[in-house]
């Protein structure tokens, strides 16, 4: 019998709604609901992985223990009694910071796991935490923090309303959006040139966002902030800054003046590879448009300067008025507002404590993951020795990835919560693997804060849980309740576990500003009143926010933070000429080198795992290194030639794709791929291994303000292979 099943797809930030339909066990289609608030019926080429990772004959279903290259299955109590054990045995030798986590990025797609993952975190005390938010948006986190009051107050484009986009190293035609919910991306950019508006794309590659734009701009990587402080000089200094109604909330408007002031177009044109006039033109055309936003993405938050770049897209944004206003950079008025959560002033600090061994700083309690491998290595008082991972896999995702390979596999204890035997599990003592997604209820807790709409949308679990499988919040739970120790830890644990993730949703939607609280006629919203309406409710387009939802302590925006200022010197040290510390920069150029490497996504994939799915890795080889033609010329390199990437960190070999869609002197090698190593179980992923550009990367380049990877610009060299 064919049953319809209302679910969010919970494989990228989009959030699309789908209807699923299954018989029996079978999933018989997957299709988009039109009746999606927010995804209008779209639906991209992966969800078709909601069914492949389910049925994937490669995901574990029980638990796993590796007795030296070999794994048996163990049953559930015992494991988690293992993994406790190993844990606290680390613990009690070397104390507490002597065990460290790390959290992956399907984390932030799973309820429960969102509940739970931080309950373990904080049960384990280490200083040692570690999550991929240190290899993807931690500026825009520091961004909002220092500017907003909360390291979730990011603003996200009203895209279905402004007039003008000015986008930095983003693809949410590969993304699907990213900091920006907006399912069916494209055809909301197209929906802005067709009301007149203009989409300008600024990124070392003509990606195909850039192709489907007005304009699009070859920047010189790791120059985007060079670039916004011309743009910013030419709107200072002709007039064109409008703050509007926020400017009486607003401080640093004098710092920020001065500070463009020493950046005319002229200044950054070289280093940026943007011509001055072409400069000038966008910061018109920008401050000029009746409505138009900024917005940055992982290319401009992945490189040396990530931080200060992200910062600068924001202080245009507020100079030019473009904040909290319509067609601008709005906040979301979520059903469930994590902020409000948040009052009772548990906010997320910057630099409290820094690593112990190159002194990066701490951001939300975390540290930035580019320092895991050397914590692992370095002998001394708080070295790391165990560790536990929930969905992650920083081998192949964060930079250096073949240092941590190594350092992983001389831990003492490492537990893995993950369904994957995958190229970082594959050193654990233990994996203890969640039910498949489709087999949990699930409420986008983050992604609904980042939408351009505000929508609500409750998704049933599709399929029972099979016979004795554990929840990924049940398995954290466990696992922080026995190793927290305190009676408060316990008692807490066994009161969320009585619960659980549906009815901690529904306190929030009720306690939340749709919500009437506990009244039985109160009409707000409420889990079952979600069910009620199983493609999601609509609660409007984005409205003004501010100043009720900052976080600052003086309730003021600050649009010109003391941290950024200070790091205008390093900026210009490291590109403009003449200015003292230039050459001495660690992220110069080798000698050697000639070419600046860049990663890039495709729509088929998403990081590292969704490699094992044959539909989406099926066709065109797509781990190819882009090249320009007028390199491959200078190279005698042509076409699908076999071609050896190297830097001081190591080598990778992949096959040449030569294109115009390049900037010269720029080469791009997508991210996640690397499945060729032994040990794993990803039989497709194996077949299709291509080459991991962390293998490339350097764990001590890093933005130095933020702490996160700079995987951007990497100094390579390319030749042809033997
Ligand atoms: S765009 Fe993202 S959320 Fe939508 S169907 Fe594709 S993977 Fe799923």
């Amino acid at each position: 019998m064919t049953t319809r099943h209302h679910r969010t797809c919970t494989l990228c930030e989009a959030m699309c709604g789908l209807v699923i339909t299954t018989d029996g066990d079978r999933i018989t289609g997957i299709r988009g609901d039109a009746d999606d608030p927010l995804s209008r019926g779209h639906l991209c080429p992966k969800a078709v992985a909601l069914q492949d990772v389910h049925t994937d004959p490669d995901r574990l279903r029980q638990p796993m223990r590796r007795l030296g290259d070999r794994w048996e299955p163990i049953a559930w109590d015992a494991a988690l009694r293992l993994a406790v054990d190993g844990l606290r045995r680390v613990q009690r030798a070397h104390g507490r910071d002597a065990v460290a986590s790390y959290v992956g990025n399907p984390t932030v797609h799973s309820l429960g796991a969102m509940l739970f993952a931080p309950r373990l975190v904080r049960a384990l005390r280490s200083r040692n935490r570690f999550s991929a938010t240190s290899v993807d948006q931690l500026p825009a986190h520091v961004v909002a923090l220092q500017c907003f009051g909360h390291a979730l107050l990011i603003p996200v484009p009203d895209l279905d309303r402004t007039q003008h986009v000015l986008m930095l190293g983003a693809n949410p035609a590969a993304s699907n959006g990213s900091l920006m919910t907006a399912p069916g991306v494209m055809d909301r950019l197209a929906a802005i040139r067709a009301r007149g508006g203009r989409v300008v794309v600024i990124d070392p590659r003509r990606s195909e966002t850039a192709a489907a734009a007005d304009e699009h701009h070859f920047i010189r990587p790791g120059t985007d902030a060079l670039f916004l402080l011309g743009v910013l000089h030419v709107v200072m200094t002709e007039r064109l800054a409008r703050p509007g109604p926020l400017e009486s909330l607003m401080t640093g408007l004098d710092a920020l003046h001065a500070l463009a002031g020493r950046f005319p177009p002229e200044r950054v044109a070289p280093a940026t590879g943007i011509g001055a006039d072409v400069i000038r033109r966008l910061a018109r055309d920008f401050a000029q448009a009746p409505r138009a936003v900024a917005y940055g993405r992982v290319g401009v938050s992945m490189q040396e300067f990530g931080g200060l770049a992200t910062w600068l897209i924001t202080a245009l944004n507020l100079v030019t008025g473009r904040v909290d206003a319509e067609g601008g950079a709005m906040f979301t008025r979520p059903a469930v507002d994590i902020l409000r959560a948040d009052q009772a002033g548990s906010r997320p600090r910057f630099g409290r404590w820094t690593s112990r061994v190159r002194g990066l700083p701490e951001f939300a309690g975390e540290l930035p993951v580019s320092a895991l491998a050397e914590e692992i290595e370095t002998p001394g008082p708080g070295q790391v020795r165990a560790l536990v991972t929930h969905a992650g896999n920083p081998v192949l995702s964060t930079p250096n990835g073949a240092r941590l390979d190594r350092a992983l596999a001389g831990l003492e204890w490492f537990v893995a919560v993950d369904c994957y035997l995958n190229e970082t599990t594959r050193h654990a003592h233990l994996i203890l693997p969640p039910t498949s997604p489709l087999e949990r209820e699930h409420y986008d807790l983050v992604f609904h804060t980042l939408a351009v709409r505000d929508t609500a949308r409750w998704s049933g679990a599709v399929f029972p849980r099979p016979p004795g499988a554990r929840h990924d919040w049940e398995i954290l739970n466990a696992l922080a309740g026995a190793l927290d120790g305190t009676v408060r830890g316990r008692l807490e644990g066994a009161v969320l576990a009585r619960l659980g993730p549906r009815r901690l949703v529904d306190h929030g939607l009720r306690t939340g500003p749709y919500g009437t609280g506990y009244r039985p006629f109160g009409g707000g919203l409420t889990v079952r009143a979600l069910e009620r309406a199983p493609s999601g409710v609509d609660l409007g387009a984005l409205k003004p926010a501010l100043p009720g939802r900052l976080r600052t302590a003086d309730r003021r925006i600050h649009a010109a933070p003391e941290l950024f200022l200070a790091d205008i010197a390093r900026l210009e040290a490291r590109f403009l000429a003449g200015a003292p510390g230039g050459e001495e920069h660690p992220g110069a150029r080798p000698p050697t080198a000639d070419l600046e490497l860049i990663g890039r996504r495709a729509l088929r994939s998403c990081n590292s795992w969704m490699h094992n799915s044959e539909r989406l890795v099926r066709g065109k080889r797509r781990c190819t290194l882009q090249m320009h033609p007028d390199d491959a010329a200078r190279r005698g390199l042509a076409d699908g030639a076999s071609v050896r990437i190297t830097t001081p960190r190591g080598a990778v070999t992949a096959e040449l794709e030569v294109t115009d869609a390049l900037m010269p002197g720029v080469v791009s090698l997508p991210h996640g791929w690397g499945h060729d190593r032994p040990g794993i179980r990803l039989g497709v992923a194996q077949a299709h291994a291509g080459a991991s550009i962390n293998d490339l990367t350097d764990d001590q380049r890093v933005d130095a303000l933020t702490g996160n990877a700079a995987f951007s610009g990497v100094a390579v060299t390319v030749a042809a292979e033997g």
